[in-house]
């Protein structure tokens, strides 16, 4: 696999950006070597800067659930950008987009749009905060919420791939009001809740965890936390970021028949483009600037061009989800290729756990039941970064890192999985030899 253009690319980044790249998890620190530069994706299809074919397996972490270029969305965004960029103004287009989620997404009476995942959660536990008028929030270990202050302590994805437990420079005073306990431990919530509970704002979790790979909820996990939390007049989040409209056009809420008092939202529902989202009971995000007293502002928000683009996707989902059941069809593509990957792994005789959710899946490296980080953090990384590479020889592209999704779009093929599985085959006996 030639990579010098993409290596000379990389050796200039280092040299004007900290560690070549401008979001941690891009860099390839945990599978060694350095990232293609990538040129240019349709569809399923991604080339990098020496020319490579890959099939994506990453979707931008979760956002291209329609593959690149999507033909309907650019079609939009073209038609969009000659009537200019940006207004700090309102626009119809942000109006249709705020719309849509209220009318898809169960939770969501009222939402205010952002620019980023990381601003749509950091502003939902000021609301939080602002409505109880209480101090602390409860997150789970390994769950990924973006980079705010508050969300640092004990955080998946990059933050777990980095092997770092807290972060320089957020003050102890800023961490210490983040309580934090294992995924899908009940009883370590009533715990913390029956201590804190009088100065708890709110419950923070992804009700599919995506960030510490893929780890689903526990049976009666998600109405367990509905009920404690209500109990004690706690706010119950769900950061939706990753599961929003990814299984099912109103996310894991709709899918588990569990209503959080807010959500969160950002990735799919930008199309690509730059958008967040919060949202909720409508008595709650009444206290929301201007409405309210908890300010929250941003000079880009309800981006036309973002808008527009995050509308055409949802609109596309909809239309797929009448025409042909999408979602079911993508459930239907990720259980195809676990029962390949399961087949692949008997073959070879290797006892590794296969976590899967809709169209998203985890090969952890690790033979034991991954419930929670703990169990996640037992994966033999060091293999997983050959596996990773032999996959990437194979033009299959997927996350640098143990500890993330592998996603199937709506473009995938059933040819495409078989491609998938043949270099898998071949990528775990690599990987596994002595
Ligand atoms: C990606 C992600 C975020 C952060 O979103 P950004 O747009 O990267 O700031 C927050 N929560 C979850 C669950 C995510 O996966």
């Amino acid at each position: 696999m030639d990579q010098t253009r993409s290596r000379a690319l990389f050796a200039e980044a280092v040299r004007c950006i900290p560690g070549g790249v401008n979001s941690p998890v891009r860099a390839f620190g945990s599978v060694g070597g350095t990232p293609p530069f990538i040129e240019r994706g349709a569809g399923a299809r991604l080339w990098d800067a020496d020319g490579n074919e890959y099939i994506d397996f990453v979707a931008s972490w979760g956002p291209l659930i329609l593959g690149h270029a999507y033909p309907p969305v650019v079609r939009r965004l073209e038609e969009a950008l000659g009537k200019g960029t940006s207004f700090g103004a309102p626009v119809a287009v942000e109006l249709a987009l705020a719309q849509t989620i209220c009318r898809l997404v169960p939770s969501v009476e009222k939402v205010r749009l952002v620019s980023s995942g990381t601003e749509a959660t950091m502003s939902a536990i000021r609301l939080a905060r602002g409505f109880t008028g209480r101090r602390k929030i409860l997150k789970f270990e390994g769950c990924y919420h973006g980079h705010a202050d508050a969300f640092l302590v004990k955080a998946g994805s990059g933050v777990a791939t980095l092997g770092i437990p807290g972060c320089p420079g957020i003050p102890a005073e800023v961490s210490g009001l983040t309580l934090t306990v294992p995924y899908n431990d009940a009883a370590a919530v009533t715990d913390v809740v029956r201590r804190e509970a009088a100065d708890l704002a709110c419950v923070i979790v992804e009700p599919v965890a995506a960030n510490m790979g893929v780890v689903p909820p526990a049976d009666g996990f998600l109405p367990f936390l509905r009920e404690i939390t209500a109990a004690h007049g706690i706010l119950l989040v769900f950061d939706e970021v990753i599961t929003g409209f990814r299984l099912g056009l109103g996310g894991a809420q709709a899918h588990y028949g569990v209503t959080p008092d807010l959500t969160t939202l950002g990735k799919i529902i930008g199309g690509g483009l730059p958008v967040g989202a919060y949202g909720g009971r409508a008595d709650v995000m009444a206290h929301v600037a201007p409405a309210g007293p908890v300010y929250q502002a941003g000079t880009l928000s309800g981006n036309p061009l973002a808008v527009t683009a995050g509308l055409a996707t949802l609109e596309a989902l909809e239309q797929m989800e009448r025409d042909e059941g999408l979602y079911a069809r993508l459930a239907r593509l990720g259980g195809h290729l676990a029962d390949g990957i399961r087949r692949d792994l008997e073959r070879l005789n290797l006892c590794l756990t296969l976590n899967t959710a809709g169209s998203m899946a985890t090969l952890f490296f690790t033979d034991g039941a991954v419930r929670d980080f703990a169990a996640a953090a037992r994966s033999d990384t060091k293999r997983y970064g050959r596996y990773f590479w032999e996959m990437l020889r194979r033009g299959i592209y997927l996350a640098p890192s143990q500890f993330e999704a592998c996603f199937i779009s709506a473009v995938h093929t059933e040819a495409d999985l078989e491609l998938f599985l043949k270099a898998n085959y071949e990528a775990l006996k690599v990987a596994f030899e002595k």
